[in-house]
């Protein structure tokens, strides 16, 4: 062969091999693991998708370690040991998530109250069995619940529960904050396509290898009523989160009880049955959520309205829908007005 046909030849092969290289599609990853109590799932697309989610996956168990109320050793553990007795020492990111909560207990009017954890405790949802507590109970375990009495020293960086028998639980916003953390990893590793679901938060970055939105739905509170999906949202570098009556809950004399609690009662909040909250930032959507929740659909539309920068999808007990807020142009609504049978079950 001549040397420029060989040359020529060469660049046709090369040329050929860079065609495919662009057709092809980004590397998929895909992982599942039980954490914080919940099955957390990654699909992410990149030429390096499989550490991404290797290291994701790693930092979430990391932020589980340390705020896992029911683990002895985690840091929230160690701040709830030394209620009334002393301060405690924390790590940036629980300080932070502190603050952030204390900020939304003001906003919501302690209807978001991580002091919640001596509630937890008594129902103890998920764990006795349909155990239903005395209002005497209850009134007792309330005295104990009150964000205002966490003494949170900047300075110092410590967290000091000023009542002996307090407790913290972080358990309506560490998914969403873990959410948040494993989407700042994969993005170092170059991901901008991917899905992140932790429970009932999800990270929708960038769009699918089809270029088209991810599309997310919000499950029916109640599907036994028809209706698998109540609605669905296409999404672009948004967090979707969801907090329902559904998922841990016993039913004991026909009433439906959970594990979302309204801290002026000390029982199980039921203005609603879902609340969706979309946004930017999971950790802040995750407290949302459960705020909205026990705030019920007047108030929590007023406190949503309040933000800017995010959007709220609501259900009541009597299947009513309400919306409020941004990022919520393309919702699909499944559900229609009066066609579900009543939801109250
Ligand atoms: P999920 O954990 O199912 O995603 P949420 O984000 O709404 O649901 O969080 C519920 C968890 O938050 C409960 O399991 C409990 O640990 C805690 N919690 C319950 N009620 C409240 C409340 N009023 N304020 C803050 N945290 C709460
Ligand atoms: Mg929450």
């Amino acid at each position: 062969m001549r040397k420029t046909t060989m040359k020529v030849a060469v660049l046709l092969v090369l040329t050929v091999i860079w065609l495919s290289g662009c057709k092809r599609a980004p590397k998929e990853a895909h992982r599942t693991e039980f954490l914080m109590d919940t099955t957390i799932t990654i699909t992410a697309y990149g030429s390096q998708s499989e550490q991404a989610v290797e290291a994701a996956f790693a930092e979430m168990r990391r932020l589980a370690d340390l705020m896992n109320a029911n683990d002895s050793n985690s840091e929230v553990a160690l701040i709830n040991k030394n209620a009334g007795l002393k301060p405690v020492r924390v790590s940036p990111e629980t300080f932070k998530l502190l603050e952030m909560s204390l900020e939304y207990s003001e906003l919501s009017n302690g209807a978001f109250d991580v002091t919640v954890r001596p509630l937890v405790e008594l129902w103890g949802i998920g764990k006795k069995d349909k155990y239903v507590p005395s209002e005497d109970e209850i009134q007792q375990v309330l005295k104990l619940v009150d964000y205002r009495k966490i003494i949170l020293d900047p300075q110092k960086r410590t967290v000091f529960l000023s009542v002996p028998g307090m407790g913290i639980d972080l358990g309506g916003v560490a998914k969403g904050y873990a959410a948040d953390q494993a989407k700042e990893v994969l993005k170092k590793y170059k991901v901008n396509s991917a899905l992140i679901g932790a429970g009932g938060n999800i990270w929708a970055m960038g769009v699918r290898p089809d270029g088209q939105k991810w599309r997310i739905g919000i499950r029916h509170p109640r599907p036994e009523t028809g209706n698998q999906l109540m609605a669905v949202l296409p999404c672009q570098d948004v967090t979707v989160v969801t907090s329902g009556d559904y998922e841990r809950y016993f039913v004991r004399d026909g009433m439906r009880y959970h594990h979302i609690f309204d801290p002026r009662t000390g029982r199980p909040a039921n203005k609603l049955i879902s609340a969706t909250v979309v946004g930017t930032n999971s950790a802040e959507a995750d407290i949302l959520s459960t705020a909205l929740f026990v705030l019920g659909a007047e108030q929590g539309q007023t406190l949503i309205g309040k933000l800017e920068h995010a959007g709220a999808v609501l259900m009541t007990p009597e299947s009513q829908v309400f919306k409020a807020g941004s990022h919520l142009s393309e919702l699909e609504l499944v559900y229609e007005e009066g066609k579900t049978s009543d939801a109250r079950r």
